[in-house]
């Protein structure tokens, strides 16, 4: 069969296994180990089905309203895509290209820029981590000759966090006409938001997910917060290659949610809790633990290799996330679920090493 020189050079990316054979503890995609807000039940027994014969609102005016409210923004300055993998994607589309440079991010961080990368024939440098595994925000700005920069705060997979003042000082000394994205996917774990920073910075695009702070992994939402010029930018992306990206049930899903702050707060705070305790009890077991602002930790145990911890514990039926990049390939990648399921792995850890 002729497939077109464009397939034949993608390199996808690998999504974490979503394994069907048999039951695992799933720690290994960042999902939320809570359901969502009990409204969305509500919300899902009392649906019409007639509801679905009709095609969504394709400018999803109400969910961006909804969003633009708990940020204080209007509904000009918000994007919503399916999932903020979509949105990811359609920033890199909309906003880089070489003619202004080489496009720039951390060199351990989301596995997706890459791939995005080289889809849409970006140029990229990788900026090198600091010892800690810290993203150090002065390599950046030296860097003004690039066309722009992607940084996941938390970052991703180590969870290593940047003040609001470090994004500030990254904006002020990065040049203004230049795109910065910052992915914001894990920001509800204990971080704070750079949404304030948007007024000033024109430049600034927050990316995020309602997968994982939202408990709604499944249901595929992201948005976007940026100037009007910038949401406009990605309006265009996204009606040159989808109209009705967000499913009707996605759209209204999605404003029941962000209704519920007070069950989301208590959610993630347990989520919180539960990351400090099962990083202490790492430390205990002689492991090295990554400082972690996300739902999810860093963690190697020196003289094993991260392989053999996946694979051992996958044996034990619980699956966390190994990479197999260069630096990283010792650690694993741990998603933080219940007090029930953290202590769950340090017995089995205990057990193993
Ligand atoms: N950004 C980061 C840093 C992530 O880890 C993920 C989840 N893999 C995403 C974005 C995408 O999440 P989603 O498409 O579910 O919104």
């Amino acid at each position: 069969m002729n497939l077109s020189q464009r397939v034949k050079k993608l390199k996808p990316y690998v999504p974490g296994e979503q394994p069907q054979d048999r039951k695992y503890l799933k720690l290994n995609t960042n999902e939320n180990p809570y359901p969502p807000s009990p409204q969305v039940k509500k919300f899902l027994e009392s649906l019409d089905p007639d509801r679905l014969r009709l095609y969504p609102d394709p400018a999803a005016v109400k969910l961006r309203e909804k969003i633009g409210e708990k940020y204080g923004l209007k509904k000009e300055q918000v994007f919503v895509s399916n999932g903020s993998d979509e949105a990811l994607s359609f920033c890199f589309y909309a906003f880089f290209d070489n003619l202004n440079g080489r496009l720039l991010f951390p060199e351990v961080t989301y596995s997706f820029y890459p791939v995005y990368c080289d889809y849409y024939g970006i140029e990229y440098e990788k900026i090198p981590l600091a010892g800690d595994l810290a993203i150090p925000v002065e390599e950046f700005v030296k860097r003004k000759g690039s066309c722009g920069l992607v940084l996941a705060n938390p970052n991703a997979p180590t969870g290593t966090y940047l003040l609001p003042k470090d994004i500030r000082y990254l904006l002020e000394n990065y040049p203004p006409e230049k795109p910065v994205v910052i992915d914001e996917a894990y920001i509800e774990f204990g971080g704070e938001s750079a949404a304030p920073l948007l007024r000033d910075h024109k430049n600034l695009l927050l990316v995020s997910t309602f997968s994982k702070s939202l408990s709604l992994a499944g249901l595929r939402l992201g948005f976007v917060m940026a100037a009007k010029e910038l949401i406009d930018a990605l309006t265009t992306v996204k009606d040159s290659f989808n109209s009705y990206p967000i499913s009707t049930l996605a759209q209204e899903i999605g404003e029941i949610a962000l209704s519920d702050r007070s069950y989301y707060q208590s959610i993630n705070s347990k989520i919180v809790s539960a990351r400090e305790s099962f990083s202490s009890d790492l430390g205990k077991l002689g492991w090295t633990v990554i400082p972690s602002k996300a739902n999810f930790v860093f963690a190697r145990k020196g003289g094993v290799p991260g392989k053999e911890i996946y694979l051992k514990l996958k044996e034990r039926g619980i699956l966390v996330r190994h990479f197999d990049g260069e630096k990283i390939r010792d650690f694993v990648r741990i998603t933080i679920g219940t007090h029930e399921d953290m202590e769950r792995l340090i017995h089995e850890l205990k057990s193993i090493f």
